[in-house]
């Protein structure tokens, strides 16, 4: 055998994911699972039987079309235009993946050459770093710092090169909860024009935007022919395990895209994309109970840290809340999440994952609140005993 290490060098180092570590952990200690972002509740259950009703119709049950079936597709433009007021044509600018990795995976592959240098906000989420390393290109880290978890634009501008291809955004942004405002989006899409830069945007969490509204990037002036938008059902209908994600994008982009999706799983599971169809119509008071639901969970959980002894730092969207435990006498993130099963029997994320320099992210710790409010009211009750 030669004595060539298996691993393709680009995967080296990336490992198992911290989210599957995390939730193992649960499973083994029995622990509260506040780690892995996925809701402990399924979505409506109309949406659901819409799925059941696809599958014994037979609709979706084999190979469905490459870029999606044209009842999602259509369901996709229809939200763009009512949510954004963009309008995108269900035909050549809308493409099913198999949840946003897939569409972060094939925008990465499709869009970029080796040697390129790829902008993202760090912390990271976790399949950035992995997805710009399979396509041969560089990471370039923004840190977003605490308390505010803003970008610094000076910054941001001060780091674009010749060799920069593109910016990968995600707002709501995975794991602080920080909200680009109008002003930085304005800017970064300024710098994006003056450069000719590509954008991928990663807006998973939109209808998680707890103070205003979510604005797409790509309803920006010169940003609809740049930009690539991603997002998922997983978030928005907590069918995480459905897998159902999207790009819209100008048709050239979506053509990019769909060539490398095309040879990732060549086309997304047929029936649930039915269901998603139908609820990307449900009416707005869905989507407004949806985020009301998680302002309310937000606010629990944010207290009830707060009372158990850490600095919150209060997410503007997402369902995550970032933590700083040194006020509880901690340091280091890694060796608390990992003791915290034990300790607290609650399981949370380590933000030093997210970080290329993991001492930036040390103290700071992840709570997901996707979850039933009597489990969180647990969950805070055990977390308390931490102080004491
Ligand atoms: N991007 C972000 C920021 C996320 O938090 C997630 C959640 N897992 C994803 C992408 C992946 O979404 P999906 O489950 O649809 O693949
Ligand atoms: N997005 C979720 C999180 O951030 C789940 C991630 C995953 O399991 N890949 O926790």
């Amino acid at each position: 055998m030669s004595t060539r290490p298996l691993l393709n060098r680009r995967l080296d180092g990336l490992g198992t994911t911290i989210f599957a570590e995390m939730s193992a952990l649960a499973t083994v200690t029995g622990a509260i699972n506040l780690g892995q972002g996925f809701p402990d509740t399924d979505g409506p259950e109309e949406i659901r039987e819409a799925a059941v009703r696809a599958l014994r119709q037979g609709k979706g049950n084999q190979y469905p079309p490459g870029p999606g079936v044209p009842e999602l597709r259509t369901a996709i433009s229809e939200h763009q235009l009512r949510f954004y007021g963009l309008s995108v044509d269900p035909d050549t600018e809308v493409l099913v993946t198999a949840g946003a990795t897939e569409a972060i995976a094939a925008a990465m592959l499709a869009l970029l050459e080796p040697g390129d240098e790829v902008i993202a906000f760090e912390p990271f989420y976790d399949s950035y770093a992995a997805c710009i390393a399979m396509a041969g290109a560089q990471r370039v880290p923004l840190t977003l710092r605490a308390p505010t978890f803003r970008p610094d634009l000076d910054e941001l501008r001060a780091k674009i090169t010749p060799r920069t291809r593109l910016l990968l955004l995600n707002t709501p942004h995975n794991p602080t909860g920080m909200v680009l405002t109008a002003d930085e989006q304005n800017a970064i899409a300024a710098l994006a024009v003056e450069h000719d830069l590509l954008v991928v945007t990663d807006e998973v969490y939109e209808h998680l935007v707890f103070e205003g509204t979510h604005r797409p990037i790509a309803s920006l002036p010169g940003m609809r022919e740049r930009t690539v938008t991603i997002s998922s059902a997983g978030k928005t209908f907590s069918f995480t395990g459905w897998k159902v994600g999207w790009v819209t994008a100008s048709a050239p982009l979506v053509s990019a895209v769909r060539t490398a999706k095309q040879y990732l799983t060549y086309v997304s599971a047929g029936p649930f994309q039915y269901a998603i169809a139908e609820a990307l119509r449900l009416p707005d008071s869905y989507f407004e109970g949806f985020r009301d639901d998680l302002r309310r969970k937000r606010d629990l959980l944010a207290d009830g840290l707060r009372a158990a002894g850490f600095e919150v730092y209060l997410p503007q969207g997402t369902y995550f809340i970032t933590t700083d435990i040194r006020p509880l006498g901690e340091s280091d993130g890694f060796a608390f999440c990992r003791a915290l099963p034990e300790r607290a029997s609650v399981v949370a994320i380590p933000n030093a994952v997210f970080y290329d320099h993991r001492e930036a992210g040390a103290p700071f710790v992840r709570f997901a609140f996707c979850k039933r409010t009597q489990v969180l009211e647990e969950a805070v009750k055990r977390l308390k005993t931490l102080a004491g």
